[in-house]
This record gives C-alpha cells, structure tokens and sequence, in this order.
C-alpha cells in the first residue's frame, strides 16, 4: 500500500531501524536507508530491499551527530525521489554513567543524535509533505520518553524531548494531512541494548544475568523483550489509512512498563 511513497528511515543498517526499512520496503515504498556499518553488508541490505520492494532504495550515509550530516543526507532522499513522504526519526545510541561523572562529550553527542537530528530532519521533509498535503513522521522514543532510569541521563532527557518535539510538529500541521508520532519501546533485543550490558555492569556491580534480569526484564511486567519486528508493525500501521487521525501520540510497546 505504499508503492509511490518514499520513506527515508535513519539508523536503519541495524536493529529497529532495519526492521522499518525492510517492512516499508515489503510495502512497495522506494526507501533511503542511513546508518554506520561495514560497507558490503550495507550494499547486500540495500539490494535486499530493492528486491522485496520491487521500488528503489539507496544507502546515504552521514553522521547525524552533525548539522551537515542531517542536511546531507535529507538532500540525497530529495534529490533522489523528489520528496520523503515517510520520515522515520530512529538513529540513537545510549551511553550508562552517573549523572556527575557523565562525560560531557557523550552528553553532547547524545542530545546531538537522538534528539536534534531528529529536528534536522524534520524541518527538510515538512516543506516536501506540506506541499504533496500527505506526510508521516514517526519517532523512535522509548519508555524513557515517559518515565526514567538512574544513568541514564542524556537518553532520558532526549527521548521525553522528542515525545515533545512530536506534539509540536503533529500540532503545527494538524490541518495539512502530515502527522507526527512516538512509537516507545520499552526493550528490544537489538545491538543497542546488548552493547549497554557492560556498563550497565559496572555501573551497578552485577553480572551479566543479574542486568538481563534484574535490571532491563524487571521493568517489563511481561517478562519479554519485543522483536524490532513488532515495532515496525507499528510504523506500518501510522503510515496507513487507519492512522489519518492518530496525531501526537506517544505509543507504548512495552510490555506494561509506564503502566507502573
Ligand atoms: P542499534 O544500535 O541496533 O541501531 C542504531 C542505528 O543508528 C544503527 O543503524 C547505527 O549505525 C545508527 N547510528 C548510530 N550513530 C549514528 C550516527 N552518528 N549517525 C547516523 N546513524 C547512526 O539500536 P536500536 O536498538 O535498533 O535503536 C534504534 C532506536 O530505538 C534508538 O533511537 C533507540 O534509542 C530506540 N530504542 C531502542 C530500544 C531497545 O531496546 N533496543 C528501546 C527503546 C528505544
């Protein structure tokens, strides 16, 4: 049902964003996918894509810690395709430290990725969708855009940014046919949570099963991480017809969390 449509989905050579890539792709849209990673791996999923899509997709790469990064990668989505219809705001990292031995560079990079970049790409799509009057923009938040964790303090105050960037854009373009949403997972198995394992260890003095358990399942009532699969269920049905009238919500995947 998105055959026509162009998504371009950042961090999408992994993990969640890889999911939204590949269901969007199974849709028909014409995709650009964005991220770091070994460069022949990255062709194979880009081919993949193409294939399954039977529509066009292309790799731009592009450190979206940076301005310029934002900016060229959105100018290689409209120089290809005219237009991003579909937005998906995904590219995130983590970093796990006390609040008062937080590294200062990680503070900015992390403010920088998760949350900026999501402006930066936002404000160079919305001329595109106000002009064809349809677009989706979707945010990766997480269950810490609503509730928050000790260490974890750049994450958490970038993710409740974004739910409030959401709002704001759903707000401004309420009359013109875009929308703009949060999707907030609470765990998924993904390389990023595996990779904050380690730190998580350190900062707490656990082991490695105590953390899987004790720290990331025990916020989650059902026991279960999601699969980025499921997440990207989600993405598709915002992108649908259903969803004309679901503006600046925040939906929760998480396996009752922020119902605590
Ligand atoms: P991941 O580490 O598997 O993927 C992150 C993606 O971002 C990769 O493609 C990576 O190359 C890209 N990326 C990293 N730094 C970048 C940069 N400077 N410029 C451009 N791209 C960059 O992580 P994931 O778990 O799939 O996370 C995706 C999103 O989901 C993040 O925003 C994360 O905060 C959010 N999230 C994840 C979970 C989870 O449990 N995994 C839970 C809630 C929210």
């Amino acid at each position: 049902f998105l055959s026509g449509k162009t998504a371009l989905v950042t961090g999408s050579t992994s993990g969640i964003g890889l999911a939204y890539a590949r269901a969007l792709a199974a849709e028909g849209a014409n995709l650009v996918i964005n991220g770091f990673g070994d460069e022949a791996e990255i062709e194979k999923e880009r081919a993949a894509l193409e294939a399954a899509s039977g529509a066009k997709a292309i790799y731009a790469g592009g450190d979206l810690t940076k301005t310029e990064g934002c900016e060229s990668l959105m100018q290689a989505g409209l120089d290809a395709f005219g237009a991003v219809d579909i937005l998906i705001c995904n590219a995130g990292m983590q970093y796990v430290a006390p609040v008062d031995e937080f590294p200062v560079e990680k503070w900015d990079q992390i403010i920088a990725l998760n949350l900026s970049s999501a402006f930066h790409c936002s404000r160079l799509a919305i001329p595109g969708m106000k002009q064809k009057g349809w677009g989706r923009i979707i945010f990766t938040a997480s269950a810490h855009s609503l509730t928050a964790s000790p260490f974890k303090s750049a994450y958490v105050s970038a993710k409740h940014a974004l739910a409030g960037l959401a709002k704001t854009i759903a707000l401004e373009l309420a009359e013109q046919n875009v929308t703009a949403n949060c999707i907030s997972p609470g765990y998924v198995w993904t390389p990023l949570v595996e990779e904050q394992i380690p730190d998580t260890m350190k900062a707490r003095r656990m082991t490695r099963e105590q953390v899987i358990n004790d720290v990331l399942l025990e916020r989650e009532p059902t026991k279960k991480f999601s699969t980025a699969e499921d997440i990207a269920a989600v993405a598709l049905f915002l992108c649908g017809k259903a969803a004309d009238n679901i503006t600046g919500t925040n939906i929760s995947v998480d396996g009752g969390w922020t119902a605590q």
